[in-house]
């Protein structure tokens, strides 16, 4: 097919958009004199890449006027010990944001400490309660929600390529079934009326199943894994794969010289879907925010 290039989803601007929003919005409270927001981010033990995503979130967290800080703790932390440390944040007034952040080593109740986190402080939307209520809505917003974050940015950049309504009726493949990305990323298309399928690692005939998509979410960690000729022509694809790969540096789940040649819009890895991740963090913060200290000025 010797169609046009893709539109590429320029993911660093939106993300720059959606944060220059929430600085204002900060810049509001603060002008109404109400209490600075805070997120506290907690981190175990010292693994480079979660140390990485960490300091950025931080980083993002005070150029947007949140009060964002980091929580140390040693590899060698027990449940009970980080029990304890999510039960001082959750009764702490000037938190309002908890990210426990993901992996935790092996001697740690991951589930409990999840569960531990008080849900309206809970930036990262793991905790069951708002697991359920996002499956339970059928209009899911990110206004009254805790909605994870990676699939919260795609949504918002799919809402830049479709417009409002725009998703209605297309049929949206996501690729992975992880409690992260994969399953709340279905409920989320669910919510803008899409047909959804949602695709693992055991699913016949993936190539077959992604030539069917309108839109596509690529959520495997598998590098290049979905070739050109796995989509159908125009499709919208969201590559939110993050692969280190030698000699490569980082790609994406997705093929990208391919898929450019035969999507209608897609994004790169990196300067896609990652920079949406943070942004939309920041979004929930305040949307915590909200829920605890009420309507902002
Ligand atoms: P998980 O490893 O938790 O889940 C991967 C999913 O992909 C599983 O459901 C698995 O199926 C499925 N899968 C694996 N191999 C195949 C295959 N060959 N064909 C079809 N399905 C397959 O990963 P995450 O959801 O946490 O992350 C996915 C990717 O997204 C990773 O690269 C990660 O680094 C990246 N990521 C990026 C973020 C960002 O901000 N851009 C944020 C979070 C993650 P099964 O369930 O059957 O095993």
């Amino acid at each position: 097919m010797a169609g046009a290039m893709a539109i590429i989803i320029d993911g660093k601007a939106a993300a720059a958009g959606l944060r220059q929003g929430l600085a204002s919005e900060v810049r509001a409270i603060e002008a109404a004199g109400g209490p600075v927001p805070g997120l506290r981010v907690v981190i175990v033990g010292d693994h480079p890449a979660s140390r990485t995503y960490v300091r950025t979130k931080t980083k993002v967290a005070q150029e947007i006027g949140i009060d964002g800080a980091l929580v140390e703790l040693p590899a060698t932390v027990t449940t009970a010990e980080l029990l304890a440390v999510v039960g001082e944040l959750n009764d702490d007034p000037t938190t309002h944001g908890i990210l426990v952040q993901l992996p935790l080593p092996a001697q740690v109740d991951a589930a409990r400490i999840l569960a531990a986190i008080d849900p309206a402080k809970d930036v990262d939307g793991f905790h069951p309660l708002n697991v359920g209520r996002l499956f339970a809505s059928s209009r899911p917003s990110a206004e009254v929600l805790l909605v994870p974050c990676t699939p919260l940015g795609c949504m918002h950049l799919l809402a830049g390529v479709h417009g409002p309504g725009g998703l209605s009726g297309a049929h949206a493949v996501v690729l992975g079934r992880s409690n992260i990305v994969g399953k709340p990323m279905a409920a989320l298309l669910l919510g803008a009326d899409c047909t959804v399928t949602v695709a693992h690692s055991k699913t016949r005939d993936l190539a077959g199943l992604c030539r069917s998509a309108d839109v596509l979410v690529a959520a495997v960690g598998r590098p290049r894994l979905v070739q050109g000729d796995w989509l159908k022509p125009g499709a919208t694809v969201l590559d939110v794969g993050i692969n280190r790969v030698e000699g490569l540096g980082l790609v994406g789940d997705v093929d990208f010289e391919a898929a450019v040649a035969v999507a209608g819009a897609i994004t790169p890895v990196p300067g896609g879907v990652g920079p949406m991740t943070v942004a939309s963090l920041m979004r929930n913060t305040l949307t915590a925010y909200r829920l605890q200290v009420g309507a902002l000025a």
